[in-house]
């Protein structure tokens, strides 16, 4: 007798969350992906931009110079890329694809730029989530960090906020994380509505006809 689990192997799809810095997006990556390993794969993007201290090339980011970004546009290497905050930031396609390919879904950290870019290319396999802060008092407190940053750098990372928030309604699903075990229990709602799709299980449709057929 066939079995669903058996029959319903499927395309990966791409889980895309953004949000201004400062609205808790990379914890909640963080603890989605540990919930979903397996299943569940972020996709690492190249950049331009220098490693922070304690970032891993290869882990957090691919990190290359200019020419070998250029080159990768070149060799149309990229699924999307765009300019945030004065550096390059890319998704490398060969990676994304073979992880859809072996029924893995993928996670991307990417801005509206890359967004817009993915919805034009790849409609059916995106999802968007785009994730608000709970105000702008908490955001601006986030984005003040430890006081150790000048007034300038400060009022620049609150224009990229705007300038991000101003992009929310391009996106399928909105969460506020005012909580965090709220705003993570909803993401994980989404991803699993959505791997149940019936587009996505077209993987069924031998299944259901032999699950009929046996019903006479
Ligand atoms: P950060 O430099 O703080 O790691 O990231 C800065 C911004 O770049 C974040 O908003 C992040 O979502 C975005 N970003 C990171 N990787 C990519 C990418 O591959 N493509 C695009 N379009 N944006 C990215």
């Amino acid at each position: 007798m066939p079995h669903a689990n058996v029959a319903a192997a499927r395309r990966g799809l791409m889980f895309v969350l953004s949000s201004p810095s400062g609205a808790g997006k990379s914890t909640l990556s963080r603890l989605l992906l540990d919930e979903e390993t397996g299943s569940l794969n972020m996709s690492i993007s190249t950049t331009t931009r220098l490693p922070r201290p304690g970032e891993i090339d290869g882990e957090h980011y691919h990190f290359v110079d200019q020419a070998t970004f250029d080159a990768k546009i070149e060799a149309d290497g990229f699924l999307e890329y765009a300019k945030v905050f004065g550096n390059c930031y890319g998704t490398p396609a060969a990676e994304v694809e073979a992880t859809l390919n072996t029924g893995r879904d993928v996670l991307f950290d990417i801005d509206w730029q890359g967004t817009q870019q993915l919805a034009q290319k790849m409609p059916k396999d995106l999802v968007r989530v785009f994730i608000l802060p709970p105000s702008a008092e908490e955001l601006a407190r986030r984005l003040q960090g430890r006081g150790q940053d000048s007034p300038e750098v400060v009022a620049l990372r609150m224009s990229k906020a705007t300038d991000e928030i101003s992009h929310w309604a391009e996106y399928d699903y909105v969460v506020i994380n005012s909580d965090l075990t709220q705003a993570l229990s909803q993401i994980r709602a989404i991803l699993h509505a959505e791997r149940l799709k019936r587009d996505r299980q077209a993987g069924l449709v031998p299944f259901v006809r032999d699950l009929m057929a046996g019903l006479g």
